[in-house]
């Protein structure tokens, strides 16, 4: 175990399983020394987060719902009685209709537009005002987003529009904070098989072309999210705030597949 986050207290939400990016930077932030809180989605989630939670030494485990602000108005009051103050936070939630994340954009309905952009874009924000204010000495706040967000990706549809606006919001939200000595980023991660990825339809084609074309020619791995997490809620990112960090295997650089591929 290395001290980088001894003594640091942080929150990780959206733990669903052992394959969330969640669980990724969880694990690194525990090898790390960090203390962690985790929540959790509903009672089935619950009783999958608990056994992660217990291994890594996690004793405190809230359920919440962004969808019920009660629910994560009563995180934060637990996490102030419990611990007082922290010192990061993790927000690895997101959610779309799965009927909408295929076909054509144009026809999003206004319902799950309303819905995909709560849970997985102004939850952030609900949830960094909460988290900042228990960060009395300084903090660091991260959130997860994907590059459909600036170029179109087939099928990422609605997803697109909210992570493009989570992105904003990360940088509305850095200048907020900022005088308080709290940082906030995300993380842009290239594709990863989870639950909430196989939502999206054809992942598995983005998967293969992703490991075919990106500069590494391979995806990336739950472990190496979590290593750029720990940089990033760690002191060594202290001079860093408001950005959108790549983990991609480089992929967002190329403008056309390799050429050996398309000759292949
Ligand atoms: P995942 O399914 O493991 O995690 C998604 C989490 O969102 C789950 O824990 C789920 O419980 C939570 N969630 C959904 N609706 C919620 C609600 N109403 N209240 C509380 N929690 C809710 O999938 P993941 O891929 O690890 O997703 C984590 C984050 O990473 C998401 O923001 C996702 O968009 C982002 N991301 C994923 C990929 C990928 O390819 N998997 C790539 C880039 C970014």
């Amino acid at each position: 175990i290395s001290s980088l986050m001894s003594g640091k207290r942080g929150l990780v939400m959206g733990v669903a399983n052992d394959h969330s990016i969640a669980w990724g930077i969880a694990r690194t932030l525990a090898s790390h020394g960090a203390e962690l809180a985790f929540t959790y989605q509903g009672e089935a989630f619950g009783r999958r987060v608990r056994p992660l939670a217990d291994s890594v030494g996690g004793k405190l485990l809230l359920p919440c719902d962004v969808e019920d602000l009660a629910s994560v108005d009563g995180v934060f009051e637990t996490l102030k009685a419990e611990w007082g103050s922290i010192d990061f936070l993790v927000h690895a939630i997101a959610f779309s209709d799965k009927n909408e994340l295929k076909g054509r954009y144009a026809d999003t309905t206004r319902d799950n537009f309303a819905r995909t952009m709560l849970i997985s874009c102004f939850s952030f924000t609900e949830i960094a005002k909460r988290a900042a204010a228990l960060m009395t000495k300084g903090g660091s706040i991260l959130t997860l987003t994907y590059g459909g967000s600036t170029r179109v990706m087939p099928n990422y549809n609605v997803m697109g529009v909210a992570k493009a606006a989570l992105e904003s919001s990360v940088r509305y939200l850095a200048m907020d904070f900022g005088g308080e000595g709290v940082r906030v980023n995300a993380i842009s991660a290239g594709p990863v098989r989870t639950l909430a990825g196989s939502g999206v339809s054809d992942a598995r084609l983005m998967y293969s072309f992703q490991k075919r074309n990106s500069p590494l020619r391979r995806t990336v791995s739950i472990e190496e999210i979590g290593g750029t997490a720990t940089y990033l809620l760690s002191d060594l990112g202290s001079g860093v705030t408001g950005e959108i960090h790549f983990v991609d295997s480089g992929y967002n650089i190329i403008s056309m597949p390799r050429l050996d591929e398309l000759k292949a």
